[in-house]
């Protein structure tokens, strides 16, 4: 199969990490998990103390965060500094940390620079908020997955229960509102379809149902 890129954007919860990765998969190609990086960042400016509403702060901090995906047997894994942080940036202080941190320049300048480095190299599937507009616009195929606000809040609450963690769905709900607005509202890079992507709305369809129909989308393209 010749080299391929497949860039997945969407709001919080539409369910491009579950996809991306079994796509990855079937298709024997890595995953990047842009989110995670983002994430990395903003737990990474809780750990020093840093206030993460202070750009200047979190940008100086930039060159002194070493930020690595690596895959493992479980799947793939993300490190801070030698750190595997993986399960630490999975809770709502870190999310919302990193919808800050990605509002800063200096932090997406240097997210973007890798994430293109590792995409030159090899075929990828690559999930975030601006893969293709951004990061990837020659990529092969551009999805942009939606699904209604109650639903994705819906799948984040079913995921805590799922891990014995109680949260109040309502408070659920109005976290995913306000990110939604900080990333589609933000001046770079904001989180929007690009003019070329397939809209895939997933709020009726089974996980098996959207991996099948983007595969189909792939060899179309290919
Ligand atoms: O996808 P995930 O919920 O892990 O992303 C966390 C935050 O990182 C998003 O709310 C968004 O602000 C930011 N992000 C971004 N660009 C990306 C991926 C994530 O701005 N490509």
């Amino acid at each position: 199969m010749k080299k391929f890129s497949i860039a997945i954007d969407g709001p919080a919860g539409a369910g491009k990490s579950s996809i991306a990765k079994i796509l990855a998969n079937k298709l024997g190609c890595i995953y990047i998990d842009t989110g995670a990086m983002y994430r990395s960042v903003g737990l990474g400016a809780i750990k020093q103390g840093l206030n993460y509403q202070d750009e200047e702060a979190v940008s100086l901090l930039m060159p002194d965060l070493d930020i690595k995906l690596k895959m493992s047997e479980e799947g793939q894994q993300i490190f801070l500094n030698g750190h595997n942080v993986s399960t630490e940036i999975r809770n709502d202080e870190v999310a919302a940390a990193a919808s800050k941190v990605a509002t800063y320049t200096k932090v997406r300048e240097a997210l973007v620079e890798s994430q293109r480095t590792i995409q030159n190299e090899t075929s990828v599937v690559m999930d975030g908020r601006d893969i293709g507009t951004v990061v990837m616009p020659n990529a092969t195929l551009k999805i942009y997955l939606t699904a209604s606000v109650n639903e994705r809040a819906l799948r984040r609450f079913k995921e805590y229960e799922a891990k014995g963690i109680a949260v109040d769905l309502a408070v659920l709900t109005e976290e995913i509102v306000a990110r939604d607005k900080q990333d589609m509202e933000r001046k770079i890079s904001p989180l929007k379809k690009s003019d070329d992507a397939v809209e895939i709305d997933t709020t009726y369809m089974t996980i098996e149902e959207i991996v099948e129909r983007i595969i189909s989308l792939l060899n179309e393209r290919m």
